[in-house]
């Protein structure tokens, strides 16, 4: 990997430094999904970041389809122009610091982004599918009933059943949910926040999730 001005690279002077990006990659923006050495999913990084990993020889063993090259500067001695390749996943040693990967506890963020997709953008109401900006969070027992802002008290809801619903539990509507809420593990979390996940990536993810997590079937349903 030498040959690589990573510190010119970090402040923008990538001029001596060509990256192509892949079929696979469709561009420069598709994130690397990040592992431990284990194989425990851990983060989205970009190009960048990887090729920082694989300069500080973080870098363990690599998994799914190539994404970019990174040719680098001449080598002086041998007079070959270094180049490095990052793969969609990248399995790496040292320190994570990431909670979710030893903590059995870990409560992801609560955001709308990853819960709408926790839905599969669906109302749990009345199962319509909506972009998630026709979306809303519903708390199930409402703050005025002593509910919190947590995942197993929220669920995804089209504007109309949130307003029909209005202060109340579903019981007390009439309402019925179509799902149980539930609150994502840690590889179940990186896999909703992607933003564009790649097949192989995806696959990767789901071999992580619970044997029981409703997101398989969801994503089934997604995919077909
Ligand atoms: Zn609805």
């Amino acid at each position: 990997m030498q040959g690589i001005d990573l510190e010119r690279a970090d402040h923008g002077l990538l001029d001596d430094l060509r990256i192509v990006a892949t079929p696979a990659a469709r561009g420069l923006s598709q994130l690397v999904l990040r592992t431990d050495v284990a194989g425990m999913p851990l983060e989205w990084i970009d190009y960048k970041e990887a090729a920082r990993l694989y300069h500080q020889e973080q870098v363990a063993y690599t998994c799914g389809s190539l994404l970019y090259e990174l040719y680098g500067g001449v080598n002086a001695r041998t007079g070959r122009r270094t180049v490095l390749e990052v793969n969609s996943i990248v399995a790496t040693v040292g320190h994570t610091g990431n909670p979710g990967n030893t903590r059995h506890d870990y409560v992801p963020p609560l955001n709308n982004q990853t819960l709408f997709r926790r839905d599969a953008y669906l109302c749990m109401y009345c199962s319509q599918r909506l972009s998630s900006r026709e979306l809303s969070r519903d708390h199930i027992r409402p703050f005025s009933q002593g509910g919190t802002d947590v995942w197993t008290n929220v669920v995804a809801s089209c504007r109309r059943c949130n307003n029909q619903k209005a202060s109340r539990t579903p019981e007390q509507a009439r309402m019925q949910l179509i799902a149980v809420p539930f609150t994502p593990t840690y590889a179940e979390y990186i896999f909703l926040k992607g933003r564009r996940v790649l097949a192989d990536q995806m696959e990767y993810l789901v071999a992580h999730f619970p044997r029981s997590s409703p997101l398989h079937d969801r994503i089934r349903a997604y995919l077909s």
